[in-house]
């Protein structure tokens, strides 16, 4: 990477996502310093720094790690789920990822080991979505049961802790978190039915809402 169009594309890609990271307090998807945000600008990562509220993040804080999570930019720690993080652009084409605790995601988490599939917008996560199993936050031991549980999908659920979810731009990657949630509280409310049951798509009906999103929205 040479300069200085560089340092404008780093700086853009900061200011973009601390307005994620602060969307995800905003819009309710975590509480307080929970959950983290990522983006990939050529060979750096830059991350939301570990225990720092987000609307108190500007230019001068930004935190850049190497694709091995040597730190190259600021003086902030990162994100202490950078095993997560770096695990996802390693395995994945992730160009952004975002984690949160969202609450029905994070009750869903603790319920199943799959979310039913209840609504067509599963295919958008490429498929049911998976929880992987528990594992203390910041770990290498987190960061491949999630990958594992991302296996053929853009999101999955983490049992008894929230949500990670990646795309290739931060709103995209942030989108699939929000309907990610929408779609565990919906599974909540029909699941809460007493007597009833929710209905199930199947994996046919699936591949054809997935067939038709490639066409989805405006020309
Ligand atoms: P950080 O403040 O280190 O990003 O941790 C928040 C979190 O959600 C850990 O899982
Ligand atoms: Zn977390």
């Amino acid at each position: 990477m040479g300069e200085p169009n560089d340092s404008a594309a780093v700086a853009a890609a900061w200011a973009e996502l601390t307005a994620t990271a602060r969307r995800t307090a905003e819009e309710g998807l975590v509480v307080g310093t929970s959950g983290n945000v990522s983006v990939r600008v050529g060979d750096l990562v830059l991350v939301t720094p570990t225990g720092v509220p987000y609307d108190r993040l500007g230019p001068d804080d930004t935190v850049a790690v190497d694709l091995t999570g040597r730190q190259v930019t600021g003086t902030l720690r990162p994100t202490s789920e950078l095993p997560m993080h770096l695990a996802v652009y390693g395995g994945t084409d992730a160009r952004a990822v975002v984690h949160t605790h969202a609450v029905h995601a994070t009750a869903v988490s603790t319920l199943v080991t799959e979310l039913p599939p209840v609504h067509y917008m599963t295919a958008t996560l490429g498929g049911p979505v998976q929880v992987a199993p528990y594992a203390l936050y910041g770990t290498e031991e987190l960061a491949q049961n999630m990958l594992r549980a991302l296996e053929g999908r853009t999101g999955c659920l983490l049992q008894n802790h929230g949500t990670i979810t990646y795309g290739t731009t931060l709103s995209q990657a942030y989108d699939r978190t929000a309907q990610l949630e929408w779609m565990c509280r919906l599974w909540l409310a029909a699941s809460s039915v007493p007597g009833r049951t929710p209905s199930l798509l199947s994996a046919a009906d699936l591949d054809r809402a997935a067939e038709q999103f490639r066409g989805y929205g405006q020309r």
